[in-house]
């Protein structure tokens, strides 16, 4: 319907048609308030009751303990912007400065499993807050034996990326730091799957993957973890004041956070993060079995062990010219954004939760067709 393509993109991703109609609906005159979200003032009841919505759903979903605060941040805060004007945005990469500035003081160890370009930017950024111990380095097609793993016994805590968006590399089951603080990047698999959260002491995600468009980023914080953030750290920055204000310390970014609300709303209706990875299973399968069925014209750069759910790269071995090719003749066929990030080239498939099935199974019988007409 409307015309729409399947949108294999990294992100900002497809959202559910289901979540947009509803946000259509709203747009002129949200539930009889006679204003769209766009226009409310953060401080009255309708927006309040959208952002506890949203946060009741969210811990549903996750069934985040209670010892555990949801944070609605913004990607683009006041203070990231004056720091540097020329990267105004903030997002998920804003995390990479608030971890350390919040969970340690200068001079402490800071632990960093390195799977891929995500984790290596954190752990870059960390440099400048404190003594970063690279624990691990993966060869970006697998996670590091954790025998290899070279954990500090003094580190404040211990950081890896769940899901690399660009490799294609994910953690199929949490890390084992022993009685070490875990914190994660999830934001290309947030909510595509069940956690146990009480594993971690800090959980983030960007929105614009799975769970809504840019503009929000996703901190689920243990509260034994807030309070202690260095004297620098700006204040959009610190958990304490975003927790004690519950999100609103200034403007938060409401209509992000609104359509957030409507897709974990959308996941609730649909059986939860049980139903949404039984989903993303079954999809992630079609791909990886068309790439093994290909008789070698395909080829996955992730060893099977490591391999994500949620972005697919593959690649034309025998022939790269090739990939261009497919990449141009899929987007005539409606299949869009299938090339690889640029630091790694080939193509990639990011199916997140609200790619369908149906877009999936489109993409694996042009894949096969396109490997049949190039033989
Ligand atoms: N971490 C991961 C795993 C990502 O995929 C991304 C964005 N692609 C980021 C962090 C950075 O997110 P943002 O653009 O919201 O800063």
């Amino acid at each position: 319907p409307y015309g729409r393509v399947f949108n294999f993109s990294a992100g900002p991703a497809v959202l559910p048609v289901e979540v947009l109609e509803q946000a259509q609906a709203d747009l002129l005159n949200w539930q009889g308030s006679g204003m769209s979200v766009m226009e409310m003032s953060h401080r009255g009841k309708e927006f309040q009751s959208i952002i506890d919505g949203a946060e009741a759903d969210l811990r549903a979903l996750l069934a985040i303990p209670d010892n555990y605060q949801v944070l609605f941040m913004q990607a683009r805060p006041e203070s990231v912007l004056v720091l540097c004007p020329f990267h105004p945005q903030g997002g998920a990469s804003s995390q990479f400065s608030a971890i350390p500035l919040n969970l340690s003081a200068e001079g402490d160890t800071l632990d960093y499993i390195v799977t891929g370009s995500w984790s290596k930017k954190a752990a870059g950024e960390a440099k400048k807050y404190g003594k970063v111990n690279v624990v691990a380095t993966g060869d970006n097609k697998s996670v590091p034996d954790p025998s290899s793993w070279k954990l500090s016994p003094d580190a404040k805590y211990v950081h890896y990326c769940d899901n690399e968006t660009i490799q294609g590399v994910e953690f199929k089951a949490p890390p084992v730091v022993g009685d070490k603080v875990l914190v994660a990047d999830m934001s290309s698999n947030f909510c595509s799957k069940p956690v146990d959260v009480s594993k971690y002491g800090l959980i983030y995600a960007g929105a614009q993957k799975n769970i809504g468009p840019a503009g929000v980023t996703i901190v689920i914080v243990r509260d034994d973890l807030i309070g202690n953030s260095r004297p620098s750290t700006p204040v959009m920055l610190d958990y304490k004041v975003q927790a004690d204000d519950k999100s609103m310390y200034n403007t938060p970014p409401c209509w992000a956070i609104y359509m957030c609300g409507l897709v974990f709303a959308k996941m609730r209706r649909d059986g939860g993060l049980a139903a949404v990875q039984q989903a993303n299973e079954k999809k992630a399968k079609v791909l990886y079995d068309a790439i093994a069925g290909s008789n070698g014209f395909y080829s996955s750069p992730v060893d099977a062990a490591a391999r994500s759910m949620m972005n697919v790269p593959f690649t034309i071995p025998a022939n790269a010219e090739l990939e261009k090719e497919f990449v141009s003749q899929a987007a005539k066929r409606s299949m869009i954004q299938l090339k690889g990030h640029r630091s790694v080239g080939g193509m990639r498939a990011s199916i997140y939760n609200s790619m369908p099935l149906d877009g999936v199974q489109q993409l694996a019988n042009f894949m096969k067709e396109f490997a049949a007409n190039s033989a």
